[in-house]
């Protein structure tokens, strides 16, 4: 039998992912694939019936839909006070996996390095790795999750092609400062490399932390490119919309990539979610006041169980410290805690590079009810302390 190509040997399949199996084999809440619980907006929900009724059914324009790229550029427009052209300057990928996929393909020559901060969402290390890169690692330090800014000299003193920048950051709830993202953009300018930005958490952002735009910052526009999606904001994991933001002559590659990878997004899909882009700006504040309000009673939850975690100031994820339980399998660990406690968490391990295992990652996007529930059944670990 010929054999699979060797690229494959250099990545897992998703952790997160396979702990979604492990929830539903054990009946556990599943805290572990981060997606929300919550319908998308009805208005969205109305317009997705009628674009199925009145199409379209035939595929958009392969780099987005016209008016969706209208909406969105205007949307995102507001919030990274740039001035977006719909014509020159988007693509519209499936979900921001795509977008970062495409995004590093259009960026990387086979060979190139990309320094991608360490604990990552998974996806940036398969992404370099099947387009041809070599991931450098840059370690968070954890509890706060803070870089070490001679590391980050140093892995630049490599010469990477690219960074990537997940802000705020999955999985460790990291916002980075404006400082932070200054001396990461300084260091880019200096080493002429891309920033390639995954920003589907911006709108869900805890105060006093606010989310700044890589691509905002001085003479950033021209190498950031930036990933994002609606999956989050407007809860549609499943529609699979996402988008690239760059420079003209950038996503003039960037659409080729897109274009042979999968031709394009949903077409009524698209359609329909141009009423989601046309939102006002209180769906946003209410967004980000029902996330707070999430977040502080999920960790008032937590506090009730006696775990120790970092706060997280933005996207909808919290590390937890399992220390306290003598954990040295976090793996192991979760899938224990899935069967016996009834809880489905992501092993810290799979997000780290460095050789961290004491940490697991929860997410909080389901209703107060789960999450009460969550913490009634998370107090059983008292006894292992
Ligand atoms: N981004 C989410 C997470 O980190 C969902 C990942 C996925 O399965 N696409 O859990």
């Amino acid at each position: 039998m010929p054999k699979t190509a060797d690229r494959l040997n250099h990545f897992t399949e998703s952790v997160i992912r396979e702990m979604t199996r492990v929830a539903n084999r054990y009946g556990a809440i599943n805290l572990s694939q981060g997606f929300p619980d919550a319908d998308p907006p009805p208005e969205v929900l109305a317009a997705g019936k009628k674009a199925m009724a009145e199409g379209p059914h035939q595929y958009a324009v392969t780099w987005g839909a016209p008016r969706f790229r209208e909406a969105l550029a205007r949307k995102q427009q507001h919030w990274m006070g740039l001035d977006l052209n719909p014509e020159a300057h988007l693509v519209v990928t499936c979900g921001s996996t795509e977008a970062m996929m495409c995004a590093m393909m259009t960026a990387c020559n086979p060979g190139d390095k990309v320094v991608i901060f360490s604990p990552y969402y998974e996806n940036y290390g398969a992404a370099a790795i099947l387009s041809g890169a070599r991931p450098i690692y840059v370690p968070l330090h954890p509890p706060e999750f803070v870089f070490d800014p001679q590391e980050l000299r140093a892995a630049f003193a490599q010469s990477p092609k690219a960074l990537v920048l997940c802000n705020p950051s999955n999985p460790s709830g990291k916002v980075f400062s404006r400082e932070e993202l200054e001396f990461i953009a300084e260091l880019a300018q200096s080493h002429d490399a891309f920033v390639i930005t995954d920003e589907v958490y911006e709108h869900i952002v805890y105060r006093p932390y606010r989310h700044r735009y890589m691509a905002s910052l001085p003479g950033m526009f021209e190498r950031t490119i930036s990933c994002s999606s609606l999956s989050k904001t407007y809860n549609m994991t499943g529609w699979r919309l996402g988008y690239v933001i760059g420079p003209e002559t950038v996503m003039a590659g960037a659409r080729k990539v897109h274009d042979f990878l999968t031709v394009g997004a949903a077409a009524p899909l698209q359609e329909a979610a141009v009423s989601a882009l046309q939102l006002p700006l209180a769906y946003y504040t209410t967004l980000q006041m029902d996330y707070t309000r999430k977040r502080d009673f999920f960790l008032d939850c937590l506090d009730e169980a006696g775990l120790v975690y970092t706060k997280p100031q933005g996207a909808y994820y919290v590390m937890v410290d399992c220390t306290p339980f003598g954990v040295r399998d976090d793996r192991e660990f979760c899938r224990w805690m899935a069967r016996e406690v009834g809880v489905a968490a992501v092993p810290g391990s799979s997000f780290f590079h460095e050789p961290v295992n004491h940490l697991i990652r929860l997410h909080f996007s389901r209703s107060e009810a789960i999450l009460a529930e969550t913490g009634k059944r998370l107090q059983k670990l008292k006894s292992l302390a």
